[in-house]
């Protein structure tokens, strides 16, 4: 299996995914099997632990915990 980004080699990885969702909202996922290229870091999820990924979050599971996450903007110079 190769990159489709960049021509690399993909390696099987168990990694954390973190899933945007909607307005604002942000899902994060543990212990996810996943495709990882070892050139440029881009993340590819079969099919089914997609499904998956989708089915936990519109059934409105309850989460194992939950994270703050503090947002912040780059969008002003750097003092
Ligand atoms: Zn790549």
């Amino acid at each position: 299996m190769q990159c489709a980004e960049c021509g690399g080699n993909l390696e099987k990885k168990i990694i954390i995914y973190n899933q945007p969702w909607g307005e604002g909202k942000l899902y994060q996922f543990e212990n996810v099997p996943a495709l990882v290229c070892s050139q440029c870091g881009a993340i590819y999820l079969e099919s089914k632990v997609s499904q998956t990924i989708d089915k936990i979050i519109q059934s409105r599971q309850k989460p194992i915990r939950y994270k703050r996450v503090p947002i912040y903007s780059l969008e002003k110079p750097l003092v």
